[in-house]
C-alpha cells in the first residue's frame, strides 16, 4: 500500500517538498505517494517529536489511505487499467520463511540485504537508526550489523562461504575449507580410520573380517569390491575405514595437508613384536598428530606374547593404558575373528574424545582415496567427504580435473543419491583420472566447475607441484630465521651405523635451528620416506650406506624432496653442520643432455638455422647449449632456439626421434654435423 507523501509530511509538520528531500536522502523513491513500510520507518523516527504518538498518526494515515485506495481501485477497474508505483520495493525473488537460514557476504548494502532477506529496506533502515546508524539503503554494512539489525525479523543470517580459490585447491588447503564452518552448523560425524603395521602381521586379514563382518546389510547383495574405502556400523554407530594397507594412502593425503584419518589402528603381531615398519607406522600417526589404538593381532599363534608387543611399544613411546599410559590396546585375532568388536568399540572411544564434527548443510568438500580408470565408467574416484553433504548431479572440481555426479556406489555395489560427513563412495562423472589425497570441491554449476579446473590447470604449469622443501628453500628459511626445526628422515645400512649416526648428529649443534630425526630405519629409502618428507615440510632424507632407487629419486624429485645418500658419517655431520648455519653454497654444474646428427638443412636465416635430424643420444631440450661438432672438433657454439616434432612444438625429445632444431648461432650448421647439447645446472656444493 502506498501513501501520499503530501499528507505524512503535513502530519509530522513538515511541507511536502521537505518530506519528499528526507525520503530521497534515505535512498528511496519519492513520487506523490511512498510504500507504507517507508512512511513507518519516518514516523518511528519522528516519535515522540510530534503531538501525537507515531501509531496514531501511521493509523490516520492508513485510514485515510485505504478509503482512498478504494476508491481508486474502483475507478481503476471501470477505466480498465493500472498506475504503476513508483516508490522503491525489494525486488524480492526468493521467499524467505520463519526460521530460514539466509547467506550473506561479509559486506553488503542494505538495498542487498532487504532484497536477499525479502524483508523491508525501511525496517532495516529503522534497525540501524535505534542503534545510532543515520543510513540511506545504499549504506554498506558489515555482517554484524546485519546480524543486529536483522535479529528478530523471523530469520537468522549467516556468513556466505566463499569457495575456495584455485590456489587453495592446488595446494589442497583441506584445512581453510573446513575452518570456514559455523560452530552452530556443526553435528557429529563418524571416525575415519586406517590400519597401519608391519608387513604380514595382518593389516589385510583385519580389513577383510571387519569388513565382511560388520557391513551394513542391505539387499543388494552384491560382491564385495576394493574402492579404497568402506563404512561400517557398530552398535548404530559408523566407522568409515580406509581399505588401503599400509602407509602410502595416509601419507599421501598428508602430502597434501588433508587430515583424512582420525584414529590409526596399528597392527602388531603378537608373535612377532615391534619391526620397522611398526616405527615407521607410529612416526607417521605422531607427525601427523592422530591417535593410536594398537590391535595386537594374531594372538590365536602359540608364540603369541602380549606383554613383550607392549614393552616393546613403550620403548617406542606407546605406552598401554593398563601400564599407565594413553594407548588403547586390545588382542584380537583375525584369523579367528576375535576381538574385533572390542577393537571397534576401542576405535569409538577414542573418536569420542575427539569430538569429531562436520557441517551437512553446505555443498561437499571430499579427499579423494583412490582413482582409477574403470574400462565401464570411465574415470572414477573413490570419495571420502569432510563436510558437506555430496549429491547425485552435483558438479565438482578436483584439481585440474572437473565433472558432473553421474552415480555413487559404495563398496557393496548399492547405488547411493548422497553422501553425508565421513561417508565414502566411489563417483563416476570425471573428466580424468585424479590421484590419492586430492580435495574434491562442489562448485554450484558446471560452468564455474570448468573454469575453476582451468584455473588450477594454469597453476600446476606455472610451478612444478612441490610439496616438500627442497635444499634450496629450506637454506632460504634457515637464513630468514622462519625454519627452527630442520627434520631428517635416516635410512642406514644397519642398525649400528643408525646409532652412530644419531650419536653424532646429536652433537651438531646450533643456537637457531634444531635437529629433529622423525624417522629412522634400516634399509634403502623408500617411497614412503620420501612420501613421510613430503608430508611434513622442511624434512631432508638422508641415507648412509644405502640406496634410493629409481622411482623413489623420481619421487624425490616430483615432491621437491632432497635425498643425499652418504658413505662417510664424518661428511653427512659435516653437510648437516653447515646447512645449520646457511654455509652451503651453490656451485653450477654442466649437465651433458644428449647429440643430435643434422640430415639437412632447412633454412637459413641470419645467425638461425633450422635443421632435420635425429636425436642419436640422451634427450634434446629447448633451451640447451649446443656444442657443433664437425669431424669430431669443436667448430662452435650455439643454442637450441626450438624442437619440432612434425608441426608442433616440444620441449624435450628422446634418443631416436627425427625432429626439427632451431639453432641460434653464429657458425653456419652443415649436413653431417653432430650438435651436443648441455646445459648448467645449480647444485649445493657439498651435497
Ligand atoms: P598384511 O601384510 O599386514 O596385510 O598381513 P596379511 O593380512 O596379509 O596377513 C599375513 C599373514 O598372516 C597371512 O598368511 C594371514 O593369514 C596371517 N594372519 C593374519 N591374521 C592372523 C591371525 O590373527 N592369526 C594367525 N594365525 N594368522 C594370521
Amino acid at each position: 500500500m502506498a501513501i501520499a507523501l503530501e499528507e505524512l509530511a503535513s502530519k509530522l509538520g513538515f511541507t511536502e517538498s521537505e518530506m519528499r528531500k528526507h525520503v530521497l536522502e534515505l535512498g528511496f523513491d519519492a513520487d506523490d505517494s511512498i510504500e507504507d513500510d517507508v512512511a513507518e520507518l519516518i514516523l518511528d523516527e519522528f516519535a515522540g517529536k510530534t503531538d501525537k504518538s507515531a501509531a496514531d498518526v501511521y493509523g490516520d494515515l492508513v485510514h485515510e489511505e485505504l478509503e482512498r485506495e478504494i476508491v481508486r481501485t474502483q475507478r481503476k477497474k471501470m477505466a480498465g487499467k493500472t498506475t504503476t508505483k513508483k516508490a522503491y520495493k525489494p525486488e524480492v525473488n526468493l521467499v524467505v520463511k520463519k526460521g530460514d537460514s539466509v547467506e550473506i557476504p561479509e559486506q553488503i548494502s542494505v538495498k542487498e540485504l532487504a532484497e536477499k532477506t525479502g524483508s523491508s529496506a525501511a525496517v532495516l533502515i529503522g534497525g540501524l537508526m535505534k542503534n545510532g546508524i543515520l543510513a540511506n539503503i545504499n549504506q554498506i554494512i558489515d555482517f554484524d550489523t546485519a546480524a543486529i539489525i536483522t535479529d528478530g525479523l523471523g530469520f537468522t543470517i549467516k556468513k556466505k562461504r566463499v569457495e575456495a580459490s584455485a590456489e587453495d585447491l592446488f595446494h589442497g588447503n583441506l584445512e581453510k575449507l573446513l575452518a570456514e564452518d559455523d560452530p552452530s552448523d556443526l553435528v557429529d560425524r563418524a571416525p575415519v580410520v586406517c590400519v597401519m603395521g608391519h608387513v604380514d602381521h595382518g593389516k589385510t586379514s583385519l580389513l577383510d573380517v571387519i569388513r565382511e563382518a560388520n557391513v551394513v546389510d542391505d539387499e543388494s547383495g552384491g560382491i564385495t569390491q576394493h574402492i579404497g574405502s568402506y563404512q561400517v556400523e557398530r552398535k548404530g554407530r559408523k566407522i568409515t575405514f580406509l581399505d588401503t594397507p599400509g602407509h602410502e594412502a595416509f601419507t599421501a593425503m598428508r602430502a597434501r595437508g588433508a587430515r583424512a584419518t582420525d584414529v590409526a589402528i596399528l597392527v602388531v603381531a603378537a608373535d612377532d613384536g615391534v619391526m620397522p615398519q611398526t616405527k615407521e607406522a607410529i612416526n607417521h600417526a605422531k607427525e601427523a598428530g592422530v591417535p593410536i589404538v594398537v590391535a595386537i593381532n594374531k594372538m590365536d599363534k602359540p608364540g603369541a606374547n602380549p606383554d613383550r608387543v607392549k614393552a616393546e611399544l613403550a620403548e617406542h613411546g606407546v605406552q598401554s593404558e593398563d601400564w599407565g599410559g594413553d594407548a588403547i590396546m586390545v588382542p584380537v585375532s583375525a584369523l579367528k575373528k576375535e576381538g574385533i568388536d572390542e577393537l571397534l568399540e576401542s576405535v569409538l572411544l577414542v573418536a569420542d574424545v575427539l569430538e569429531l564434527k562436520a557441517n551437512p548443510n553446505r555443498p561437499a568438500v571430499g579427499t579423494v582415496v583412490e582413482s582409477h580408470l574403470d574400462t565401464n565408467l570411465g574415470p572414477v574416484a573413490t570419495i571420502l567427504v569432510n563436510t558437506g553433504t555430496l549429491k547425485v548431479m552435483d558438479s565438482f572440481i578436483i584439481g585440474k580435473a572437473f565433472g558432473r555426479l553421474k552415480l555413487m556406489q559404495d563398496h557393496k555395489g548399492t547405488r547411493l543419491r548422497k553422501l553425508l560427513p565421513s561417508d565414502t563412495a566411489q563417483i563416476v562423472g570425471l573428466s580424468e583420472v585424479v590421484e590419492s589425497g586430492q580435495i574434491l570441491q562442489v562448485v554450484k554449476d558446471e560452468r564455474t566447475a570448468r573454469q575453476q579446473a582451468t584455473q588450477v590447470g594454469g597453476l600446476i604449469q606455472e610451478e612444478l607441484i612441490k610439496a616438500g622443501m627442497g635444499m634450496q628453500e629450506i637454506l632460504q628459511r634457515i637464513k630468514e630465521g622462519s625454519l627452527k626445526l630442520l627434520k631428517i628422515v635416516l635410512k642406514a645400512d644397519t642398525q649400528g651405523s643408525l646409532e652412530a649416526i644419531k650419536q653424532s648428529l646429536a652433537k651438531v649443534k646450533s643456537d637457531d635451528v634444531a635437529i629433529k630425526v622423525i624417522h629412522s630405519g634400516v634399509g634403502s629409502i623408500s617411497e614412503s620416506d620420501v612420501m613421510m618428507a613430503a608430508a611434513s615440510p622442511g624434512t631432508l632424507v638422508l641415507g648412509f650406506h644405502t640406496k634410493a632407487n629409481v622411482h623413489v629419486r623420481k619421487l624425490a624429485e616430483k615432491t621437491g624432496i632432497e635425498v643425499v645418500t652418504y658413505e662417510v658419517i664424518y661428511k653427512l655431520v659435516e653437510d648437516l653442520t653447515k646447512i645449520l648455519s646457511g654455509m652451503l653454497e651453490d656451485e653450477i654444474l654442466d649437465i651433458e643432455l644428449g647429440k643430435y646428427n643434422v640430415m639437412q638443412i632447412f633454412w637459413t636465416g641470419k645467425g638461425e638455422f633450422v635443421v632435420g635430424g635425429k636425436i642419436t643420444e640422451g634427450v634434446m631440450q629447448k633451451g640447451a647449449k649446443l656444442r657443433v661438432m664437425r669431424d669430431d672438433e669443436e667448430v662452435g657454439v650455439g643454442e637450441v632456439a626450438g624442437l619440432k616434432l612434425v608441426n608442433e612444438d616440444i620441449d624435450e625429445l628422446e634418443k631416436g626421434q627425427e625432429c626439427g632444431v632451431r639453432y641460434k648461432g653464429k657458425v653456419k650448421l652443415q649436413e653431417g654435423d653432430i650438435l651436443e647439447a648441455w646445459k648448467q645446472e645449480k647444485r649445493m656444493k657439498t651435497l
